[in-house]
């Protein structure tokens, strides 16, 4: 049977292999790191859990294979230039932006986009890391070593923030989730909920703006799209080619999660609509301990990625999901969680129908 090889060994690897095992898929997720030769067959089948690679044992390996999915397309979204060219070239919204190149100043980019620009490295910036800020009171300058590495965007003062998680198969077939509701903290995912009744009137929207971008690329398998919502407009912030951290609910809220869609989409088996079970939230844990009080919480799952703990690192997450609101509430007062949980956790009850 053929291998579905998965390039990259982090936990959205180890979920994909998990999601691949009911049904019957041998999913290999492969550390970059790695300098074992790896037994790849012509028939087998290459994804990536990341949207770009330095050049490795392993990499070389996998990125020569014929029936890498989407081969093609990773390096055009993992730079932030080429991808706000892709969003500009299909008139899709996003931030205004100009590229930071060698003769940019500071002048330049408050004349253009205004008093606040946040400006954002290319390539390899994650969790809001490789993002500088531009102030025009406090007259900040365009550092020398960002010139021609990173994009300049608009400050946008946005409602909310929301991101839409798809599939697209072999055949152009097209599923999506409900839009999720976001809260970052300091540029990284604190928590999330799904599905929203007053999102509904945005969700044909959102499809037909990542549809758009599918359809462009060609692409195959989950793809999310992270936006900013401005009154009924929804602009959109970045795209992740791979399942993303705003999609984990599914595992608990859907018929399908993120992670089989992907898997099955790549393997080229069937898709289907999935059904969407009751309330869900998410809370990621981010450079906190192993606790297993938490499965005390009734309608919760736990999801560790045994990884070092370190002050600001994902290390695993939480996923809720029940069809009793009492039930969501009463596990989010009980979570005793150093701050800034006690923020996020509020932003959840709150927002919770
Ligand atoms: P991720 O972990 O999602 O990949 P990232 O490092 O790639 O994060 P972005 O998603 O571009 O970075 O930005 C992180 C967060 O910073 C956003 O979710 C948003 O809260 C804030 N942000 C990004 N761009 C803007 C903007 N133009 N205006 C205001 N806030 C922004
Ligand atoms: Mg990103
Ligand atoms: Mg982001």
């Amino acid at each position: 049977m053929s291998v579905l090889w998965v390039l990259g060994a982090g936990q959205l690897g180890a979920m994909l292999k998990q999601a691949g095992t009911p049904l019957g898929l041998d999913v290999r997720p492969v550390d970059i790191e790695s300098t074992e030769t790896l037994a790849l067959s012509p028939t087998d089948i290459v994804t990536a859990e990341r949207e770009e690679w330095p050049e490795t044992v392993a990499t070389k390996q996998l990125a020569t294979h014929s029936n890498f999915v989407n081969l093609t397309t990773f390096p055009q979204l993992a730079d932030r230039l080429t991808q706000k060219q892709w969003l500009d070239r299909l008139a899709l919204a996003t931030a205004p932006w100009f590229p930071v190149e060698s003769d940019s100043t500071a002048t330049y980019a408050y004349e253009t986009l205004g008093e606040r620009v946040l400006m954002k490295q290319r390539r390899g910036g994650y969790d809001g890391k490789g993002q500088y800020w531009l102030k025009q009171s406090e007259e900040t300058e365009i550092p020398e070593d960002w010139k021609g590495r990173a994009i300049a965007e608009q400050a946008i003062n946005f409602d909310e923030e929301v991101s839409l998680v798809g599939v697209r198969g072999k055949d152009g077939e097209t599923h999506f989730y409900p839009l999720t509701l976001n809260l970052h903290i300091n540029g990284i995912l604190y928590a999330s909920i799904s599905p929203l009744e007053r999102l509904k009137p945005l969700q044909s929207k959102a499809e037909a703006m990542l549809s758009k971008l599918m359809d462009a690329l060609d692409y195959v398998g989950v793809m999310a799209m992270e936006c900013f919502r401005v009154g009924d407009k929804l602009l959109i912030n970045e795209l992740a080619p791979r399942v993303h951290n705003s999609g984990h609910w599914t595992q608990a809220g859907a018929s399908v999660c993120q992670f089989e869609n992907h898997v099955r989409a790549v393997a080229g088996l069937p898709l289907t609509p999935s059904e969407v079970k009751n309330q869900s939230m998410m809370v990621n844990l981010i450079g906190v301990d192993l606790n297993y009080d938490w499965l005390n919480l009734q309608g919760l799952e736990l999801y560790w990625y045994k990884k070092e703990v370190r002050p600001g690192r994902k290390v695993g997450h939480l996923n809720f999901c029940s069809g009793n609101p009492e039930i969501l509430q009463a596990a989010l007062r009980k979570l005793n969680m150093p701050a800034p949980y006690p923020e996020a956790l509020a932003w959840l009850s709150e927002h919770l129908p």
